[in-house]
């Protein structure tokens, strides 16, 4: 029998070369091994994000505050920091607590970051900018690592202007889930170096943030972000001073007419303002023209509001709804009297709300009486109201204000025990306890409430139509009417309640009626 042995000696045979090799290729592989780890090594060190101080733009930035337009009321305020910057011993001779953090809120877009670099440069402070989002990362300890370091660098080079761009990315209040310890650490290291600086260190903070209601309160305390300045989207003499400032320097036809640019992009922020002049002037360019035609802009607004498809941009006939939806809740508070008096109404969309009307109670007050809250109801309806009134029906416009009016009813049946006719039992919302019967009761009362306030609303609104009328044209025209511009326009008109003259038992109230 033969057996084909040098199927098996094979391997054995290689073995043996292999080992008789080694001494030539063993140092081979370790070098490649080697030269791998560095390479490695090198990669890593290449990808780690290096903390580094953050760029500073002293002296390539020249934003100027002419740059920044339709923001005056942001402006107005951070003059003050300026004349600190300029000169701290002015202010720390006289005791003054000068300002340190300052929090620019509001959407993407609106100049936040310009802002804080023309505040810098006009006030000969080094500017410092870095994204929240750089310092939440994935190594432990290294988001707090950077923070340090680009405070002591701000310090190094004082007067300085530390901007912290997307601060939600760390200040997200902590809300148990999604919140990881890093972020935890590196919000905490802020927190210790807005704490840690004297006014005599010259570093002020700047933070940009789209929500405020979302960020931790720790960084809103006394002495840190203390100081917040709401960047809204502009209203249409903002849209034009915005418009002026990106067309400075081009050639415009003698047809363009801004204003109207400025009337058609309600909604649109700094940002896509700019966009739409760079728009136009390359659209011009590409018809090899010597100016930019009002074609040219027409052509650049239709580009730049199809892309923001996810952006509400307001039709000439939603506008017309919505001045008459805000004229409504602006007339009621006046009719209201002190309870809820106006402090801004605007068709200008932001956020989720196409317009806003923004009511102050006058002083902080935890306490209103049942007719209060009742004429609270007809301002939160109020602008359904306007709407029946004005066009014959309603849209789902108003369906925020019907969240506060259906809360508030809840409320004054359940918790406050201000029913008519059930006040001796009084039903608190413990669901588990309460029987049909008293379901049911409850919220026939609470719809009766409901309705009493809207029909009263249509009432009032149809009995003072001309005010109506009068305000919503004016938002119209403005956009955004002030306290002293509705007074102006409602001055003559008396109130129909005195209800805010008499205090009764309650918590505070919601504010803002959409
Ligand atoms: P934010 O920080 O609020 O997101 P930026 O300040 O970064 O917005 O603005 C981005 C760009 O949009 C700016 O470079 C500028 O061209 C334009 N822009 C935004 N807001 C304004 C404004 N108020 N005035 C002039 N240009 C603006
Ligand atoms: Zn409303």
């Amino acid at each position: 029998m033969t057996v084909d042995t040098r199927v098996m000696s094979n391997p054995v045979e290689w073995l043996h070369a292999i080992r008789d090799g080694a001494e030539y290729w063993l140092p081979l592989l370790l070098c490649v091994l080697l030269l791998a780890m560095v390479y490695l090594l090198w990669r890593t060190i290449q990808l780690m994000p290096r903390v580094t101080p953050a760029k500073t733009e002293t002296s390539t930035s020249r934003v100027t505050w002419s740059d920044v337009a339709g923001v005056e009321e942001a402006k107005e305020e951070l003059r003050e920091v300026s004349d600190f910057l300029r000169d701290p011993d002015r202010f720390e001779r006289l005791g003054a607590r000068v300002p340190k953090g300052i929090l620019f809120y509001g959407p993407p877009g609106t100049g936040k970051t310009m802002l804080a670099k023309a505040l810098a440069n006009e006030s000969g402070a080094r500017f410092y900018s870095q994204s929240a989002a750089a310092f939440v990362e994935m190594f432990a300890g290294l988001g707090a690592a950077r923070i340090r370091k680009l405070f002591d660098e701000a310090r190094k080079h004082a007067p300085s202007i530390v901007f912290i761009d997307e601060l939600d990315a760390v200040g997200a209040a902590r809300t148990g889930h999604g919140f990881n310890r890093e972020q935890d650490q590196t919000l905490n290291q802020l927190l210790v170096e807005l704490d840690g600086f004297a006014p005599s260190d010259q570093v002020v903070v700047m933070a940009a943030s789209n929500r405020l209601q979302d960020l931790d309160p720790a960084l809103l305390r006394p002495g840190r972000f203390d100081r917040q300045v709401h960047v809204a989207p502009p209203d249409v003499a903002g849209r034009e001073a915005i418009l002026r400032v990106h067309t400075r320097g081009k050639p415009l036809a003698a047809d363009v007419d801004l204003e109207r640019v400025a009337r058609q992009t309600s909604g649109l922020t700094g940002a896509d303002l700019a966009n739409v002049a760079n728009e136009a002037a390359i659209n011009a360019g590409r018809h090899e023209l010597q100016h930019i035609r009002m074609s040219d802009f027409d052509v650049a607004m239709e580009r730049v509001v199809a892309g923001l498809q996810q952006r509400k941009v307001v039709t000439e006939k939603e506008k017309r709804i919505l001045a008459y939806h805000e004229a409504g809740h602006a007339v009621m508070s006046h009719l209201m009297g002190d309870t809820m008096p106006v402090q801004k109404a605007t068709i200008v969309s932001r956020g989720q709300a196409l317009g806003y009307t923004l009511n102050m109670p006058s002083e902080d007050r935890y306490m209103h009486t049942r007719e209060e809250l009742i004429d609270m109801m007809k301002i939160y309806l109020a602008g359904r109201a306007a709407e029946q009134i004005v066009f014959g029906r309603v849209t789902n416009g108003a369906a925020n204000d019907l969240e506060r009016v259906t809360e508030l009813a809840r409320s004054m049946v359940f918790e406050y025990g201000m029913s008519e006719g059930v006040v001796s039992r009084t039903m608190r919302a413990d669901n588990y306890a309460l029987s049909e019967e008293t379901k049911r009761v409850r919220d026939s009362e609470q719809a009766r409430l409901t309705d009493g306030a809207f029909q009263e609303a249509l009432r009032l609104l149809s009995k003072h139509r001309a005010p109506l009328d009068r305000v919503a044209a004016a938002l119209l025209e403005k956009e955004t009417l002030l306290q002293e511009e509705l007074e102006a326009i409602l001055g003559d008109v008396e109130p129909e309640s005195r209800a805010s003259e008499t205090v009764g038992v309650v918590r505070a109230m919601p504010r803002r009626a959409e």
